[in-house]
């Protein structure tokens, strides 16, 4: 059986984390897709590609250094998927800060704004536009399953969609921005059979947000806010994300895809213990 994402291509931003970018990188992979990890940092990357060619040795995957910041840099990424592999037929905008000084209005500095604005939301700007010129250029090959066109994922997030007062301006506006944007690239392209997606994850149990909430306190003033008890593993923002890649949604654009176990739509959240375990990561455990 093919897998999903059987002979495309695809570029994952944030490759180097051992959250989504690597959850997504392994099951992409597994599902057939020849993948590009990019990230800032050039050591995590390689290591999460040296992974997924360890686990999938027949699909190709590539490591790329790049800012997602500077345009250059996602034009040589872009560049460099295309001549490695021919096309690219999925762009996973999944970079992203969350700087510790981001605060509220009157304590976040400029600085704090421009920075997580300039890798949060322009990087993604940068990210759809060098995608969308390459995804124009791609030829349908009903043989290999393969058509022109191709599918956008901007990671968003549900701080996007709700207010907290655990303030973290410049991220929450930055990820509002995201869902606009994307929403309306998905108009423009949507009968060139480019895709844009945003996906919206809950709070994830990954370095990102455990760093942040370094204390039990923190921890516990989010948890009572959580429908299922527990906060997300990446691999089920992987899983969303693989849908959203594959043909499986070919009729989903412009949508903000919640994965947040039921957090945007709660009020008062039930007691006792989640009966369920929370699914293994594909990553080893850290
Ligand atoms: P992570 O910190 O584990 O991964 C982010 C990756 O982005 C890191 O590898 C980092 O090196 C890379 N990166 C940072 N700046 C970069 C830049 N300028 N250019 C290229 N790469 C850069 O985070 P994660 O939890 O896997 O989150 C991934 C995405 O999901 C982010 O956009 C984040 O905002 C979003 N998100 C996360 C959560 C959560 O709870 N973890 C919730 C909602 C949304």
């Amino acid at each position: 059986m093919p897998g999903r994402l059987h002979n495309k291509v695809a570029i994952i931003t944030g490759g180097g984390s051992s959250g989504i970018g690597l959850e997504s990188a392994l099951l992409f992979s597994s599902e057939g897709a020849h993948v590009v990890l990019a990230d800032i940092n050039l050591a995590a990357v390689e290591a999460a590609v040296a992974l997924v060619k360890q686990r999938s040795p027949a699909i190709g995957a590539l490591a790329v250094k790049c800012d997602v910041s500077k345009e250059h840099e996602v034009e040589e990424l872009v560049k460099t998927a295309v001549t490695e592999f021919g096309r690219l037929d999925v762009m996973f905008n999944n970079a992203g800060i969350m700087h510790p000084d981001d605060d509220n209005a009157l304590n976040t500095e400029e600085r704090i704004w421009d920075l997580t604005m300039n890798i949060n939301l322009k990087g993604v700007w940068f990210g759809c536009k060098h995608a969308i010129a390459a995804m124009r250029l791609n030829k349908t090959d009903t043989a290999s399953g393969l058509h022109t066109g191709g599918s956008i994922i901007n990671t968003a997030s549900f701080v996007a969609l709700m207010g907290a007062a655990t303030p973290q301006l410049a991220y929450t506006a930055s990820k509002g921005a995201v869902l606009a944007m994307t929403r309306e690239l998905a108009m423009v392209h949507a009968r060139e059979g480019i895709r844009l997606n945003s996906l919206c994850p809950g709070p994830l149990k990954t370095p990102l947000l455990m760093d942040f909430l370094n204390t039990a306190e923190k921890r516990d003033r989010r948890m009572v806010h959580l429908p299922m008890g527990r906060f997300g593993e990446a691999i089920e923002q992987a899983r969303a994300a693989l849908f959203l890649a594959s043909d499986e949604s070919s009729y989903i654009t412009g949508t903000d895809f919640k994965v947040d176990g039921g957090l945007s739509s709660c009020y008062v959240t039930a007691v006792g213990e989640p009966i369920l375990p929370p699914p293994v990561n594909l990553a080893p455990a850290k």
